[in-house]
């Protein structure tokens, strides 16, 4: 038998013919090796074509502008909504770091909103409720609300936008892991002031690290850039009035990124194929639910990661070695640097056999996650409201995510099915 290679969550996947490679070495042969450029602006005109297409053949207008990162969108959004020092922002509480750590950036405070079922994402209701027991707490509106489309899942944009308008507070969607999922025909990032995009190496394309701020005005995306470039007023010198920031993506990324605009359409129909396969093929087991979209089309998710809950009940081979040892190496991810820790456990920890699980298919060369803990139990979080139901609590305990992807091939879900199995005591 031949070694099996690693399966990782997802990896970048490059284009057959190599067309980024091709818009790479012109920014080279022309010298535009600078963070703007003939790539950056295709890249944005590219981008601002997808988001603007609906299903229904009519085009929104929305404008692009590129940057460094993800994360950088949020913080750049932030500041053209005016968030401030002593501000708060309502953010979705499941969700990776860079939703809310930009607001932290500005020393305005984060109030972390649940989710609910369906979506695992925002919850609207509690959504109404944080905005009014904030206007009655501090005497103030929150200046921002950003949804986040959990692994692509989109949001349920009518009530959120609802809530928004009603109120007259900006949304800033956080569709870095949901870029080409669509609500009602239409792309995510399209439906606030702002839609967040992410182009790091594990994202539905990459740019090896990059970003992307949808912009609803010229005025805004005009704004955006300013920030993005140092902030600067028109003079012969280097006048400032405001703080900028060098945010701007670099033209040799463009390059990248323009590439992988000829295959994004392929990759997102590769995720949603993969969590086609899942389905069927986890249907049949026991204990192990495949989260999925609400029925009735209007949810059209990009399957970014295909995620499972497991329920307490199912027994895990190796279980009772769960959380025994102190972890002294990255899980998941090109994850840099990580602090050492000296115990193995903390008071909000995914269930034994969830960690039995991610152990065992570690063993079978599968890379499996959990999913991302919630900001309000995060201890730098400790001090920041959060409006709270025991969804996103209760998923973090039982869910984990799985390989998808392009990289992951139709024997590859096969096998890791398989694992999983392997993985379950019968009774
Ligand atoms: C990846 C990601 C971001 C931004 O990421 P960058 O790595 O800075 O590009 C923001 N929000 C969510 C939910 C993400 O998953």
């Amino acid at each position: 038998m031949s070694e099996r290679k690693t399966i990782y969550l997802c990896l970048a996947h490059m284009s057959e013919e190599g067309v980024e490679q091709k818009y790479v070495k012109e920014a080279f042969d022309t010298n535009w090796v600078v963070p703007m450029g003939p790539n950056v602006n295709a890249f944005e005109q590219n981008l601002a074509d997808f988001a603007n297409a609906m299903d229904d053949g009519s085009k929104l207008d929305r404008k692009v502008v590129c940057l460094s990162a993800g994360t950088a969108a949020v913080h750049l959004a932030l500041i053209a909504c005016g968030v401030q020092a002593g501000d708060e922002v309502c953010v979705q509480s499941f969700t990776f770091c860079a939703s809310s750590h930009p607001i932290t950036y500005l020393g305005a405070t984060p109030v972390f909103i649940d989710s609910e079922r369906d979506t695992w994402n925002m919850d609207p209701e509690l959504l109404e409720k944080a905005i009014l027991d904030r206007k009655e707490k501090t005497g103030k509106y929150p200046k921002a609300i950003i949804p986040v489309a959990l692994y692509g899942m989109p949001y349920d944009c009518e009530r959120i936008m609802a809530v928004a308008e009603k109120y007259g507070i900006p949304v800033i969607e956080d569709a870095a892991e949901g870029m080409g999922s669509r609500f009602d025909g239409q792309v995510l990032g399209t439906f606030g002031r702002f839609g967040v995009l992410s182009f790091n190496g594990n994202k539905m394309i990459t740019t090896s690290g990059g970003g992307a701020l949808i912009c609803r005005s010229a005025e805004d995306a005009n704004q955006i850039m300013w920030y993005a470039t140092q902030a600067r007023d028109a003079y012969p010198y280097y006048e400032h009035t405001a703080i900028g920031y060098n945010y701007r993506m670099s033209n040799v990324c463009a390059g990248i990124g323009r590439g992988q605009m000829t295959v994004l359409d392929d990759h997102i129909a590769h995720h949603k194929h993969i969590q086609e396969l899942y389905r069927q093929l986890l249907k049949d087991v026991p204990g192990i639910t495949l989260h999925d979209q609400p029925e009735g089309g209007r949810y059209d998710s990009n399957f970014w990661l295909c995620t499972a809950t497991i329920d307490p009940s199912v027994k895990i081979v190796g279980q009772e070695n769960a959380y025994k040892e102190v972890i002294t190496s990255a899980v998941g991810g090109a994850a840099g640097v990580i602090k050492a820790v000296d115990s193995a456990t903390t008071d909000c920890q995914p269930n034994e056999n969830v960690e039995a699980l991610r152990m065992f298919m570690l063993s079978k060369k599968v890379e499996a996650r959990p999913v991302w803990k919630p900001m309000h139990k995060q201890p730098v979080y400790a001090a920041a409201p959060a409006y709270v139901n025991g969804v996103s609590e209760e998923i973090f305990k039982v869910g984990i995510c799985l390989p998808a992807g392009p990289c992951v091939t139709d024997d590859d879900v096969r096998y890791i099915v398989d694992c999983i199995k392997e993985a379950i005591i019968k009774e």
